[in-house]
């Protein structure tokens, strides 16, 4: 179910043409939205007063150029000043006057028409060019004429903000003149059928450092003002009406993004090895493929959760195999990356395709979710599971099976692995040699008896998300319940400790994968608890690196013991919150009482 109930989410890809991760509001801004006719004239003598009125509306059209020029003046945004000034060249073209006053004058047309005619024409000349610079600037052309023509039909219409702050506008692609008029205050972010780095509404959100993603193609087909909606410059990501988990992940990439500074930065590409030398493996959660030249920017090691579920929203056919393998080859075969953890799709909970194909729940995140929907589902399951070992022939991969409640579960889908598997094999398909397989710790029961799991899986991955959602029976969507949500909790600590006990006894590795992970002020807790890797929201690793290799393993583990023995969760929490603001003065600030 999306945010707002009953609308559906919707994931575009489009160019990420000013970095950072913005939510909020559409803003649905149509330039033209004047009517507009279009007609023969009537009596030839009407020809001259239409080429007057043609001219009229050029003249109008360079005042209040000439007027949005002065008031940015008086602004610190200048880039838009130097649009407008060709823009006002552009009116003034005499080859553009002429050709116009052509129209009109043999054809008998409107000066609308002609004012048409003559933009479709210059369309016709910028469509041949190959440079993609040159050929983009026929927005300028585009700009000037729905000038004119706002002009011709004697509207007036500037734009006027109805809504609160925190406007993200969704529009074909914004003139400079458009940006001018705007309150600028109340945007956020922009979303854009058209353009690519070089649009204008790319210059201006650079300009402005606002989150932009341009080329879309048809949002503003699908986006309504109102719509709640989430705009990924970085990875030219655009979510119209998110999903409340999705929202949240991207509040905290929001939050990440205007945090992660320059200087963190440094810490991306090196090992997060403590100062006594013990060395945890640093992986990202990955939910788009787009979101790869980021991730390696910020420093992934490899794909520790690359959430597959994303694949079935967004369409309304299922997803072939042969969809989900080219979906993966993007991922697996990113250059420098030491393996990509797929983890089956993790269907039901607060996360539904757009092609339903599971019955509403009344309690749908303990409801048929995650590998119970898979296992019933057996053909939708094999479909992606063949698409793994396929991709595992390219690179390695390896595959992760989520909310395993016990050892029954992990042994039925690693059967229908080994029959996905067989099956690819007798048709002579290439697939991967091997593939390591693991199972998700993130239903109690199952961190319970993780020694008898370990004996059945390669590795772990703790998903303290649901971790903390199940044990402390918390609903994760539930903002009401947020301040009960507590990764400290010594509960969730003790299943934790358990759990990686479990798989260290059995010589497997354990990794985390929960946002827990890449809290900076869980990282020597977990360092203490002896992690082996510790999977994030990439735009994390940096600072999390920081502080890692500033740590000591031996610290980390007397920290661990002493957090371990307080009786409550708050009581946790300020043992550790004290010892990292001591040792770290510079990356935690005290919460105000
Ligand atoms: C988790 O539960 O911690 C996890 C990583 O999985 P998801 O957030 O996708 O449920
Ligand atoms: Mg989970």
């Amino acid at each position: 179910m999306s945010a707002e109930q009953g609308k559906k989410t919707l994931v575009l890809k489009g160019i990420g043409v000013s970095p950072g991760v913005v939510i909020g509001k559409v803003y649905r801004f149509d330039p033209l939205d004047v009517q507009l006719s279009f007609y023969k004239l009537e009596d030839l003598t009407l020809i001259p007063k239409e080429i007057a009125r043609f001219k009229n509306a050029l003249k109008e059209s360079e005042r209040e150029l000439l007027k949005i020029q002065e008031n940015l003046k008086k602004t610190k945004v200048t880039e838009p000043l130097y649009i407008i000034d060709v823009h006002i060249l552009i009116l003034q073209d005499k080859k553009f006057i002429s050709r116009t006053i052509k129209y009109i004058r043999r054809l008998g047309v409107n000066a609308e028409w002609a004012v048409r005619m003559t933009l479709d024409y210059y369309k016709q000349i910028f469509e041949g060019v190959q440079d993609v610079y040159i050929s983009g600037r026929i927005s300028d052309v585009q700009y000037v004429s729905q000038r004119i023509l706002r002009n011709l039909s004697g509207e007036k219409k500037e734009i006027v903000w109805e809504m609160g702050d925190g406007v993200i506008v969704v529009t074909h692609d914004l003139s400079p003149a458009d940006t001018a008029q705007m309150k600028m205050d109340k945007v956020v972010g922009f979303a854009t059928d058209s353009g690519g780095r070089t649009s204008h509404t790319a210059i201006i959100a650079r300009s402005m450092e606002l989150p932009a993603v341009a080329g879309l193609d048809n949002i503003t087909r699908i986006a309504r003002t109102g719509d709640e909606i989430i705009v990924d410059g970085t990875s030219g990501l655009v979510v119209v009406n998110p999903y409340p988990d999705m929202l949240r992940r991207y509040e905290e990439k929001r939050l990440l993004y205007s945090a992660s500074k320059e200087e963190y930065l440094k810490y991306a590409k090196l090992p997060a090895v403590t100062k006594d030398d013990y060395k945890v493996q640093i992986g990202g959660n990955i939910e788009f493929v787009e979101e790869m030249p980021s991730a390696i920017t910020h420093g992934v090691e490899y794909i520790g959760l690359y959430r597959t579920e994303f694949i079935y929203i967004n369409r309304e056919e299922l997803p072939t195999e042969d969809d989900h393998f080219n979906n993966y080859s993007q991922i697996v075969t990113t250059k420098d990356l030491l393996w990509s953890t797929i983890r089956t799709f993790d269907l039901g909970g607060d996360k539904f395709p757009s092609n339903q194909k599971q019955a509403k729940e009344l309690n749908p995140q303990l409801g048929l979710r995650a590998i119970r929907f898979c296992l019933k589902e057996v053909e939708l399951f094999k479909t992606q599971l063949r698409a793994i070992w396929r991709v595992g022939a390219l690179g390695k991969v390896k595959i992760l099976f989520p909310m395993i409640s016990g050892v029954e579960e992990i042994r039925e889908a690693k059967k229908l692995l080994e029959e996905a598997k067989n099956e690819l094999l007798a048709q002579g398909v290439r697939i991967a040699s091997e593939m390591e397989i693991g199972a998700m710790i993130e239903v109690p029961t199952a961190a319970i008896i993780a020694d008898k799991l370990a004996r059945e899986v390669d590795f772990f991955s703790i998903g303290t998300n649901d971790l903390i959602q199940y044990s402390l029976a918390i609903d994760r969507a539930n903002e009401r319940l947020t301040y009960l949500y507590e990764p400290l909790h010594p509960a969730v600590l003790r299943l934790i400790k358990k759990v990686v006990d479990a798989a260290h006894d059995a010589k497997i590795r354990v990794a985390m994968c929960g946002e827990m992970a890449g809290d900076p002020l869980c990282s020597l807790i977990l360092l203490g608890l002896e992690l082996d890797e510790l999977s994030m929201n990439h735009l994390a690793i940096p600072r999390v690196k920081k502080i890692i290799r500033e740590s000591t393993l031996q610290e980390s583990k007397l920290l661990l013991k002493k957090a371990m023995s307080f009786n409550t969760a708050a009581e946790v929490r300020a043992c550790v919150q004290e010892y990292m603001l001591e040792r770290f003065p510079g990356e935690f600030q005290r919460e105000e009482d």
